[in-house]
């Protein structure tokens, strides 16, 4: 297959919006942002055996290389508009494409993201997305606004996508409750869910937001150094889904839940004050929320047992370079 045709595939489901003028098919697009608001833009590089498996579904690697830039987004507050996709690709393989983008056209079509351009060329298998959107002049949620005092939450699960990676090509247990737990977690791993209403909502309730992609404790640590302030948060308190309370407790589920990565849950801060609203607006955006402990004014993450024991993870959150720099 030619590059033209597969460039034809892939424009085939790109999707349509009223402020896109020029989509994909000359040198550039030409967009038109909404007037008065701020263009918000993330981009995330995802290669085949670091951020996915080899032998992931290309429907999944579709799905995922969209919703791991959405969820950067979804943590600036931001509504989601625009994509761009750089392909590096080992051979043309026509079914590879259509699934890998059943699954980025899946997950666009649910947030009303047109794909306007991007780029494809032949190379070991690497997905580059760049996403565009908007947020009012004074809406992002930004890491550095943390304030002493202000409660801690996070949405929905945590730790569920690095027990799906654990469990990765292990053999699928036979008891049916046991198998829907590991599809459950599975599908936490490779179809995660940017919580992009979610962010939305919380303008003018939260201070500071940042998804969690790496692990709780180091993403949670970037917004703390960014505000120059210090946490407590409680172990026990930390939401755990039924799936993972089924195969991991005490240290080991901490070890997942703090440390694990792919989550993409909203981790943000938000006054005292704000709490029954907070509860209010993710009850509208049907998004499960947990407060898991509080800001304070200096100091690193504590992170508290159900003894009031200090505990720290064996590592704290993924990290590329870990070993050149060791
Ligand atoms: P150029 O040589 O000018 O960069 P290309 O032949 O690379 O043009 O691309 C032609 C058109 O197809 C452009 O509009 C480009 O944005 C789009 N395009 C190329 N690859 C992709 C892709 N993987 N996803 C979306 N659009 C693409
Ligand atoms: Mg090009």
């Amino acid at each position: 297959m030619a590059e033209f045709e597969l460039i034809e595939r892939i424009r085939r489901r790109a999707g349509q919006r009223g402020d896109v003028v020029l989509g994909i098919g000359d040198d550039a697009a030409l967009l038109r942002p909404p007037p008065g608001q701020l263009l918000v833009a993330s981009a995330d590089l995802l290669n085949v055996g670091v951020h996915f498996p080899a032998d992931a579904q290309p429907f999944d690697v579709g799905w995922k290389a969209l919703a791991v830039n959405l969820s950067d987004l979804a943590a600036m507050a931001a509504e989601p508009a625009w994509a761009l996709l750089t392909l590096a690709l080992p051979c043309a393989d026509a079914d590879w494409i259509d699934a890998f983008m059943d699954g980025f056209a899946t997950l666009a079509s649910e947030h009303g993201v047109a794909l306007v351009g991007g780029d494809t060329t032949r190379g070991p298998l690497s997905i580059g997305v760049s996403v565009h959107g908007f947020v009012p002049e004074t809406g992002a949620l930004r890491r550095s606004a943390a304030r002493a005092g202000d409660d801690i939450w996070v949405t929905g699960t945590l730790g569920d996508a690095a027990a799906g990676l654990a469990e990765h090509g292990r053999p699928r247990p036979a008891a049916s409750s046991a198998a829907a737990d590991f599809d459950t977690l599975a599908a936490r791993l490779h179809r995660p869910t940017p919580r992009l209403a979610a962010g939305q909502a919380l303008r003018g309730l939260a201070h500071a937001c940042i998804d969690v992609s790496d692990g709780l404790f180091a993403d949670l640590g970037h917004v703390l150094a960014a505000s120059r302030v210090g946490a407590r948060i409680a172990l026990a308190d930390l939401p755990c889904s039924a799936a993972l309370a089924g195969i991991a407790g005490g240290e080991a589920r901490w070890q997942l839940q703090a440390a694990g990565g792919d989550d993409y849950e909203l981790c943000f801060s938000a006054p005292a004050e704000h709490r029954q609203a907070i509860r209010a607006a993710m009850a509208q955006v049907a998004t499960p929320v947990t407060c898991i402990g509080t800001i304070l004014a200096d100091g690193a993450l504590l992170a508290l047992d159900p003894q009031g024991q200090a505990w720290l993870p064996r590592v704290s959150g993924y990290q590329h370079f870990d070993r050149e720099t060791r």
